[in-house]
């Protein structure tokens, strides 16, 4: 069923150029899909899933990959069309088509982004953030994942799905609408869900592997991050913020890779006095990755823009510089001046 072009999103033409460049490509022409660095499921998932589509179309020369150390997050180890996969210094110089995934910025693609001036470049995304880089813009603030954009030109190119690329893209789908609570959530997301698990995909042992099975240690190291969380009910104008941070000395303390920190965001938003949560992952000697989130009352990504990064209203984050208390004074500083949305009442009286 065809839906309406969201506001913002793609225009039939942006989706015809995108077909044309896919369909021209000629014979034993070259494909280089990328996604941002440092993957989740919705940068890998998307990727794969497509990539899979054009291995159906008869694509050969074919390579996925992802600036930064080539390693894949052991939740992710199972996922169809992982031996497309290359580590970056090892990409295709001069491809004959670019593809990328999940990215809002020419800055999450590291060194590979000069293989967009080299070929014709579709990007496919959804932050509203995307800066419009790279030649074909496939790119839908409304859609939930980037796999929901990955899906419309799979069809489009009359790829039809398979499980291989259905599991691809749920766990794409699941990761982006947090196993489908989010408010992007939409009836279109269920029905794509619907379509993905009619193709016999398990969602219980997906679900499981992506989001439920972590390492012993893993367990250890989040009881003493969490512990260290902070509230303060007076940052963005009263609305709070909570945070903690994890340092790469943990992470060696409890012999852990630093995906696991990925899911902490999500019990420290839990704190019912603060709109805004953060969780500061020591990547550097004083640099940090910041994963912020909000429930409305403040826009993250405006806050992540003004210092360095990117995302969405409610889910953004940024590199950091400093220790873990300067990178959270800079975003209680940051906060003070962000906007805050009237509307939504004070997180402290709920
Ligand atoms: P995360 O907290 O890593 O799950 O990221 C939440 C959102 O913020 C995602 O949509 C990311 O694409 C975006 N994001 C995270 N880190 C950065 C960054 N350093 N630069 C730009 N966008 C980011
Ligand atoms: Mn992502
Ligand atoms: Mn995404």
């Amino acid at each position: 069923m065809a839906e309406p072009p969201a506001p913002g999103g793609p225009t039939e033409e942006d989706w015809a150029a995108a077909v044309a460049a896919v369909r021209s490509l000629p014979a034993g022409g070259r494909v280089l899909l990328i996604c941002h660095v440092n993957p989740d499921g919705d940068a890998l998932g998307s990727m794969l899933g497509f990539g899979l589509g054009l291995c159906r179309l008869g694509v050969r020369q074919l390579q996925a990959t992802f600036p930064g150390p080539p390693e894949v997050p052991e939740p992710f180890r199972a996922l169809p069309g992982l031996d497309l996969l290359v580590p970056a210094a090892q990409a295709i110089a001069d491809p004959d088509l670019v593809l990328c995934f999940d990215a809002a910025s020419e800055s999450r693609l590291g060194d590979l982004v000069d293989r967009l001036d080299r070929a014709p470049a579709i990007v496919l995304d959804h932050h509203a953030s995307n800066t419009r880089f790279g030649g074909i813009h496939l790119v839908d603030p409304a859609a939930a994942a980037t796999s929901v954009v990955a899906e419309r030109l799979l069809t489009r190119l009359g790829v039809p799905l398979d499980q291989e690329i259905a599991e691809c893209l749920y766990v794409a789908l699941a990761t982006d609408t947090g196993s489908f609570r989010f408010d992007m959530t939409t009836p279109a997301v269920h029905e794509m869900a619907a379509r993905l698990l009619a193709t016999g995909i398990r969602p219980g042992e997906i679900s499981r592997r992506i989001f439920d099975t972590r390492p012993f240690g893993a367990i250890r190291l989040y009881g003493e991050v969490l512990s260290r969380t902070t509230l303060d009910p007076a940052a963005a104008g009263g609305h709070g913020m909570v945070w903690t941070y994890a340092t790469q000395d943990d992470l060696a303390r409890h012999g852990q890779r630093p995906y696991v920190l990925e899911p902490l965001i999500d019990s420290v938003r839990c704190a019912a006095e603060a709109d805004v949560s953060c969780v500061v992952k020591q990547t550097g000697t004083r640099e940090w990755a910041v994963s912020m989130r909000s429930k409305g009352a403040v826009d993250v990504s405006r806050v992540a823009v003004a210092l360095g990064g990117g995302g969405h209203r409610l889910a953004a984050g940024f590199t950091g510089r400093g220790t873990a208390h300067e990178v959270a004074a800079a975003i209680r500083d940051e906060l003070d001046t962000a906007l805050i949305d009237p509307e939504v009442p004070g997180q402290a009286g709920v």
